[in-house]
């Protein structure tokens, strides 16, 4: 019967980065009926999470793109085109844009959310094969912080931990990450804890993350870098600090001197934090032989000053020692699935294999490794995320590819790409489905296999590598980003370019080798089977020390060395700035925004499409205000009212709740509206926006 599996296969969760592996169970022509947790995966333990235990149900939507459309230019509407006459038009249109305006008139748009084979075909045959030079990944608007933050101070973009360290810690520092429901099975990790640990977390909101820990710290909207910055200064002024472990860092001094008037009293006024609380927190976080870990999330990375605020916490957990040992680290949980994928292998920021463009050695390595010509690797850097749309605007970029993403919805101020859609010349659009809030405003919409329907790996927080499996055929004439890749090279003349790239697992093979030498070195791996039978690997894995059965859980910097040429880590700071939209008369509220619940993803593209999840969450959208300011204002729970902020505005269930602090509302971001509210500021080292904090007012 249907519910009886035949024969059961592994893939890891295509959501989060946690990097759960799901067991699949499979009827007798290889189609997934059901799946569960697997038990002895050693980051689930047996554990998913709602989105996880429905990952089938967004396969089976009606509104999957089945075949590619194309848009009449006569009607405006989309019209059922042959995949020749799509990968024509594509070859057409951008070869014309090339052409007539050069390699800068067109830009891709990708994603954190395919396997690294498929984005390092995808940025590797836009750049070298297609020859054009602008490209970014939505990883802009998670991680790109964390990025920023990792390669200036270790010289490396290297998360330093493993999962065990939940468990391991007896201090957990949570900055402005809601684990509970955003990460529920980390979560779970800290419950496993049993060295009763002090749970700390610094959050605006009582989340539920914070309601569940020991200490809350209710902070001022971004007033973390100034918290930060005392706790150094009272952890250096006691002389809690770790001399052994400062020998390892650069820039000590300075940074002792930067912190000597970044007192607790300045902080209170800036955090809305006691001095008491400030000087409590600072010796928890200090105290002499206990592990102490600092951990963030988007809290942190999409902030205005978010590299600074990551490095204040790598600052703490350096001075005190505390990196590189079991239940330690300054550790970013990356947001998607695959975000650390992007990170070493989109050939966005980074030059494929976590090389550097500017570097002619890494150059050279990429050209030998890959068969590329040296002249077609370029060494000029792309335009970030938020300069390509700006680009757009100004009609500099002709152009967009948009793969496997969502911004019509999800980026920053959204209003403002209703009109950069009226310049653009050609957007193409390629993603499971035909009906996102992108896919609809596509000259050009090639219909893509998502998860569950292709193979290749994924890279999770802790630097873990595993695969993922088809379980069912993509519906009607979807192809796997990865076919559509092939296909466009083909037609564009530089098939020869990725002969050798005939199937994902042939593709990894050639990154794999291509990362010799570097700190994400992984040419130890023989192939996705090793993979599997180890419970994945965390990187690095290089084939001079591998041990073929690799333990389950390895962290960097054991030794102390880090990946600047002189092997010490840099200690980085700058003073703290102000919001770059305070509140005012006219927009009295500081609105949040964040994830609502563990049962939706981002955009609810996918979640969006399971029953099951819907009932989880709320369709309407809803906004978080505190009883006394809903008493002031005259709203009562449940009545629909306004949002609005200098850019747009946006209807919502008011939500009475104490989680807020007066004066403050929060937004759950998996509605299309929120980001028509939201601030264009962005962090001017990382270039990530900065979604959490803005002006804004209700009207009833
Ligand atoms: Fe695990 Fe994240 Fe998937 Fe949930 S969404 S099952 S926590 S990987």
């Amino acid at each position: 019967t249907r519910l009886t599996p035949s024969s059961t296969t592994t893939s890891i969760c295509g959501y989060c980065a946690t990097g759960c592996q799901l067991k699949l169970h499979l009827d007798e022509e290889g189609n997934a009926i059901n799946l569960s947790p697997q038990a002895n995966y050693p980051v689930n333990l047996g554990m998913a999470c709602p989105k996880g235990w429905q990952a089938l149900d967004p396969l089976t939507a009606t509104d999957r793109g089945t075949v590619p459309l194309l848009r009449d230019p006569a009607t405006g509407r989309r019209q059922p085109v042959d995949w020749n006459t799509a990968i024509a038009t594509f070859t057409d249109r951008l070869k014309g844009i090339q052409q007539t305006h050069g390699r800068d008139a067109a830009a891709f748009l990708s994603t954190g959310q395919i396997p690294f084979e498929e984005m390092a075909f995808l940025g590797l045959l836009w750049k070298s094969g297609m020859g054009f030079l602008h490209g970014d990944a939505n990883t802009r608007q998670c991680m790109a912080t964390a990025v920023t933050a990792y390669k200036q101070s270790f010289g490396f973009d290297a998360p330093p931990y493993t999962y065990a360290d939940f468990e391991e810690s007896d201090v957990i520092i949570l900055s402005g990450a809601n684990l509970a429901i955003a990460h529920p099975i980390l979560w779970q990790r800290i419950m496993r804890n049993k060295r009763s640990p002090e749970i700390i977390v610094i959050d605006p909101r009582a989340t539920e993350t914070a309601q569940a820990a020991t200490v809350h710290l209710p902070i001022k909207p971004k007033g973390d870098l100034a918290l930060y910055y005392a706790l150094a200064h009272c952890i250096i002024r006691d002389g809690r600090i770790d001399y052994d472990a400062i020998k390892n860092t650069e820039g000590f001094d300075d940074f002792a001197a930067f912190v000597q008037h970044r007192t607790p009293e300045q902080a209170a006024h800036q955090t809305g934090l006691e001095a008491a609380t400030i000087e409590k927190v600072a010796r928890l976080v200090s105290e002499p032989g206990k592990r102490v870990s600092w951990w963030w999330t988007m809290g942190i990375n999409q902030s205005y000053e978010g590299v600074r605020a990551a490095q204040a916490m790598i600052n703490l957990a350096l001075i005190t020692g505390n990196i590189g040992k079991p239940g330690t680290g300054a550790n970013s949980i990356t947001g998607q699935c695959n975000a650390m994928g992007s990170r070493l292998f989109s050939n966005t920021t980074s030059l494929v294999g976590g090389h550097d463009f500017a570097n002619e050695d890494h150059r050279n390595k990429v050209s030998v490794g890959l068969g590329i010509p040296i002249e077609q690797i370029t060494s000029d850097p792309s335009l970030a995320y938020d300069e390509i749309l700006r680009a757009a605007e100004d009609g500099k970029i002709k152009a967009l590819w948009v793969v496997a993403t969502n911004p019509f919805h999800s980026w920053i101020n959204s209003g403002r790409l209703s009109a950069l859609r009226e310049k653009l010349d050609f957007l193409v659009v390629q993603d499971m489905y035909h009906s996102t809030e992108s896919a609809e405003i596509a000259d050009l919409y090639l219909p893509a296999a998502g998860w569950g329907e292709k193979t290749g790996c994924l890279i999770n927080s802790e630097r873990r590598l595993a695969p993922i499996r088809p379980v069912r055929k993509a519906p009607g004439q979807a192809l796997t980003d990865f076919r559509i890749f092939r296909l466009l090279a083909q037609s564009w003349g530089c098939g020869g370019m990725f002969q050798q790239w005939t199937d994902p697992e042939a593709a990894f093979k050639l990154l794999r080798d291509l990362t010799q030498g570097r700190p994400c070195d992984i040419t130890g791996i023989r192939d996705y089977d090793h993979l599997d039978e180890s419970g994945g690997i965390q990187w690095p894995y290089p084939e001079s020390d591998a041990d073929p059965h690799p333990s389950a859980e390895r962290r960097l910097f054991e030794s102390g060395q880090f990946y600047h040429p002189d092997g010490k880590a840099r200690l980085l700071f700058s003073a703290p700035a102000p919001l770059p939209e305070p509140t005012d008369d006219e927009f009295s509220f500081t609105l949040l925004t964040g994830r609502g619940t563990s049962s939706q993803w981002h955009t609810q593209t996918r979640t969006g499409k399971s029953d099951i999840l819907r009932k989880l969450y709320p369709a309407q959208a809803y906004v978080e205000i505190h009883p006394r300011d809903a008493r002031r204002l005259g709203i009562l729970n449940n009545q629909v009212i306004t949002v609005r902020s200098r850019r747009g505005s946006m209807k919502a269930s008011a939500y009475l709740a104490p989680t807020v602090q007066p004066g403050q509302l929060f937004l759950p971001m998996h509605y299309p509206e929120v980001n028509r509210l939201t601030h264009p500021s962005f962090d001017k080292h990382s270039r990530q926006p900065n979604y959490k904090a803005c002006a804004a007012r209700l009207e009833v």
